[in-house]
């Protein structure tokens, strides 16, 4: 075959041809793929260590999911809360993660999520990120997390952070490349990756160890719909690049995969687009009513609990309902402004006429809940965090439905985050962290665990690779 053709196509079926031979070659010790919050920390970690590292981006730019992540990032026991004086600790974190995951969770995954999680937010303290607020999100026992002190988006201010570091290291970052498959020696040690850049050529990389950091299957709607059939139709609240091709890389190599079926799908996602409403207005007090105006579930109960209920309401949908002084409280709401996505009212009839609910309905609805607020107890469903009453006008209502937004399965890794084969055995040289793996995160993700998570394999992931790559070096000088 022509070598001009086998770029063309850059088939994964002729990644045999003899043709690649002749394509380019690279080297490094360390590849990572993927340039989200965990791949970026892995590879700035390796490098800080003193190893060669490049990071693989298939999507034009780098950030992943991660630079869109919004409500914060959870951890226990940290300087922020302390400021606070919050009282919190990597127990209880380590009790609410199980729980929120139907005790699914790998619990020696959750051990290390909870107790090095303060560790995680003084390395990004360290790198400029801002994580000084301090609020909650649904299944959280005590304020834990943590996001910019004005309230903005906690992705953007990390993957900025994360984004200046590389530059200021020189990271070598190669966008527009996907890699189609993991190089392995016949005895399964990992020995590089294939890539295919933008122009369609391949190229393969040598390393002595890869981190698999490429994200979730959440764009990947066939995919979704291949575990969870009663998902189908729904959209996504991720970036187009989250299609999953990091489980089959890791799978090709002979990692397993485990829990695929547990897929999260995130009650407030604006109907009608892929904008994600972050759980933090909920946090900051909103609550959520059907079209009638009527709340009909703890707003801050888990993920899959809220989604059920708004999907059992008239339509499928509900209106989050909140207040100015809620608005005022997070800055990020201003951005569903400038979306159009918001409807108000001078007062709780007039915004019930502006979403078609009964104007009655919904006073009795504000008039019960600001009781509760103030009596610090929810009678009816039992919602224990209500920071804010809701009753400075203008009143607002944003109307959500769930949408597709994580996935809980991936590669099995154990503790150092290698990726095992079904034996229990590592593939030697492939480690795995974030979203790409199963396990941490059980049957349900609690929002706020992932970036955690990000940040706390992604390092692990770096001191074992590193630590790999060393043996491998002093294997093959002696
Ligand atoms: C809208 C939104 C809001 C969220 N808010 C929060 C929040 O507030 N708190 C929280 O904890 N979590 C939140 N999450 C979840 C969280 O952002 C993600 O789970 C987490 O960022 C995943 O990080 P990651 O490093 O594993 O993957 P990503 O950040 O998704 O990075 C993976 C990267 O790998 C690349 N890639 C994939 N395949 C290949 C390949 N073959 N070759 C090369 N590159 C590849 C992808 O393009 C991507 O850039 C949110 C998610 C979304 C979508």
């Amino acid at each position: 075959m022509e070598r001009r053709e086998l770029l063309i196509c850059g088939s994964l079926a002729l990644l045999g041809s003899p043709a690649l031979a002749t394509s380019r070659q690279e080297s490094t010790d360390l590849v990572v793929i993927g340039s989200g919050g965990t791949g970026l920390t892995a590879a700035l970690s390796a490098l800080e260590a003193g190893h060669r590292v490049m990071v693989l981006e298939k999507m034009p730019i780098t950030g992943g999911n991660t630079q869109l992540a919004a409500g914060g990032m959870n951890a226990a026991e940290t300087r922020p809360q302390a400021a606070k004086k919050i009282a919190d600790s990597w127990k209880s974190m380590y009790d609410d993660t199980m729980k929120g995951g139907q005790n699914r969770n790998n619990p020696e995954l959750v051990e290390i999520l909870a107790r090095q999680s303060a560790g995680s937010i003084d390395w990004l303290l360290a790198l400029g990120a801002d994580m000084n607020g301090v609020g909650r999100m649904a299944g959280a026992s005590v304020d834990r997390t943590h996001r910019p002190l004005a309230g903005d988006a906690v992705g953007h201010n990390i993957v900025h952070a994360l984004r200046q570091a590389a530059i200021k290291k020189k990271l070598d970052i190669r966008t527009n490349c996907q890699v189609l498959k993991i190089l392995q020696a016949p005895n399964g040690r990992v020995t590089g990756v294939l890539v295919r850049n933008k122009y369609g050529e391949l190229f393969s990389v040598q390393a002595a160890a890869v981190v698999l950091a490429s994200g979730g299957f959440s764009a990947n709607l066939a995919r979704v719909a291949s575990y969870r059939p009663e998902y189908a139709g729904f959209s996504s609240t991720n970036q187009p690049g989250a299609t999953g091709d990091g489980l089959d890389l890791g799978a090709a190599a002979g990692g397993e995969l485990i829990d695929m079926e547990h897929i999260q799908i995130h009650p407030t996602q604006a109907a009608g687009s892929k904008i994600l409403i972050t759980e933090a207005v909920r946090g900051n007090g909103a609550i959520m009513v059907n079209r009638e105006g009527k709340r009909f579930v703890n707003e801050l109960t888990t993920r899959d609990a809220a989604s059920a209920a708004v999907l059992k309401q008239p339509g499928g949908s509900a209106f989050l309902v909140f207040d100015t002084a809620i608005r005022k409280s997070l800055k990020q709401i201003e951005g569903y402004y400038h979306l159009e996505l918001v409807r108000e009212g001078a007062t709780p009839a007039a915004l019930a006429a502006a979403i078609g609910a009964n104007p009655q309905v919904l006073e009795q609805t504000l008039d019960t809940y600001n009781g509760y607020q103030a009596a610090k107890g929810d009678a009816e469903f039992k919602r224990v965090d209500m920071p804010r009453p809701i009753k400075t006008g203008p009143f607002v209502a944003l109307e959500v439905r769930p949408g597709i937004h994580y996935t809980m399965g991936g590669l099995r890794i154990d503790v150092k985050t290698q990726v095992l084969k079904a034996d229990r055995k590592p593939v030697p040289g492939l480690f795995a962290g974030g979203e790409v793996t199963g396990g941490v995160h059980g049957a349900n993700r609690l929002g706020g665990n992932s970036i955690s998570e990000t940040v706390t394999f992604g390092r692990i992931a770096a001191t074992q690779a590193g630590a790999y790559i060393r043996q491998v070096s002093k294997l093959k000088l002696g």
